[in-house]
């Protein structure tokens, strides 16, 4: 499994419709600071579902919108699309060899996730991605600060690392959501 390509438009600091291909191989993001290398990571989890603003260095949801500059007029609002491939069907549920989730955001608050164009919610987006390390749980995604967190946590924060890595927190979650009804 990788990723495949990354389409950002109206996401942070990527005003116009941007496509980054990437290969099998290790691809590095190099560039002066400010300019966009971790709004790239942050688009990726936040394709993948994040709902925590601080988590993607905001304030609200809403700044992952394209603000505007001095040149440029704030957008509406911010897309996001990852292409991952699925040869290797490590998205078990999906036939198809690649796979394309989107998600988009208005200012208004709305949210749209589409799973290969169609439209899904927020849970099949989750569900999609869990138990397969990615995800906005997932532990593919390690950002500044991570690897303390993994090994100063309390037991029960590790476990869910590695019910992750497992693959078996789908059925913790399922038995979560069937015991609150
Ligand atoms: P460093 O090397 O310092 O880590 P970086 O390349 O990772 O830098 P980022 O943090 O990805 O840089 O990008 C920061 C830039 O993104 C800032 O210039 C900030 O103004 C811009 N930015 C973030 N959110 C928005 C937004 N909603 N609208 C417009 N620009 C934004
Ligand atoms: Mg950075």
């Amino acid at each position: 499994m990788y990723l495949k390509a990354l389409e950002v438009q109206g996401f942070k600091s990527f005003p116009d419709k941007t496509v980054l291909n990437f290969g099998e191989d290790i691809t590095a993001i190099v560039g002066p600071n400010g300019s966009g290398k971790s709004n790239i990571s942050d688009a990726i989890r936040w394709v993948m579902g994040e709902q925590s603003s601080k988590a993607l260095r905001g304030g609200k949801m809403e700044d992952v919108i394209f603000g505007g500059t001095e040149k440029r007029a704030p957008v509406g609002f911010a897309q996001v699309t990852l292409v991952l491939d699925n040869t290797g069907h490590l998205f078990p549920s999906m036939d198809e060899s690649e796979v394309a989730v989107t998600r988009r955001y208005y200012r208004s608050g709305e949210s749209e996730y589409y799973i290969n164009r169609q439209s899904v919610r927020l849970k099949d987006m989750t569900e999609l991605f869990m138990d397969t390390g990615m995800g906005r749980e997932g532990y593919s995604i390690v950002g500044q600060g991570r690897v303390d967190e993994i090994l100063s946590t309390k037991s029960t924060d590790r476990r869910e690392i590695f019910e992750e890595a497992a693959g078996i927190s789908k059925y913790r979650h399922r038995k979560e959501e069937a015991e609150r009804k």
